[in-house]
């Protein structure tokens, strides 16, 4: 079944987001538009129903017991550690995410290689927590 088109007010809110993080991070939209926009409209449809951005491009068991980890809101820890979207909301300029700070056996190196960080001085306001989230990444693999 379709999903129903989410609030306009909350797509303005994540659009707003995109766009301040974008800046923030020294990130890129996606040249395909399209791609924003699916992941938009994924995170204001979470915004209207779980009341917190969820990132719309994974699996959950349970999204109510999700969001009481701040693991996968977004911008989520993978972006703010590694500077890492796996949904390709957040880009280089050609529209690959960046993977140069992941660790070697994360998916994303596997899927996309080497991905080196145009704005390396921008963005990974965690980073100081990659010990932190790698523990968490083995016990709750994602
Ligand atoms: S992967 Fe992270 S940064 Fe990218 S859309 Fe999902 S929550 Fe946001």
């Amino acid at each position: 079944m379709p999903h129903p088109p989410p609030s306009e007010n909350n797509v303005k809110r994540i659009e707003k987001m995109v766009a301040s993080y974008n800046a923030k991070s020294g990130t890129s939209k996606h040249p395909d538009a399209k791609v924003t926009e699916s992941v938009v409209l994924g995170l204001a449809r979470h915004l209207d129903t779980l009341g917190r951005p969820l990132c719309p491009c994974r699996y959950y068991p349970d999204k109510t017991e999700e969001i009481k980890h701040r693991t996968w809101i977004c911008p989520c820890d993978d972006m703010n550690v590694y500077k890492y979207c796996h949904c390709l909301l957040f880009t280089t300029p050609e529209g690959l995410p960046v993977t140069e700070y992941l660790p070697e056996d994360h998916e994303g190196r596997a899927i996309y290689g080497l991905v080196k960080d145009p704005t390396p001085g921008q963005g990974r306001v965690l980073q100081a927590k990659a010990a932190e989230r790698e523990a968490e990444r083995k016990a709750r693999p994602s």
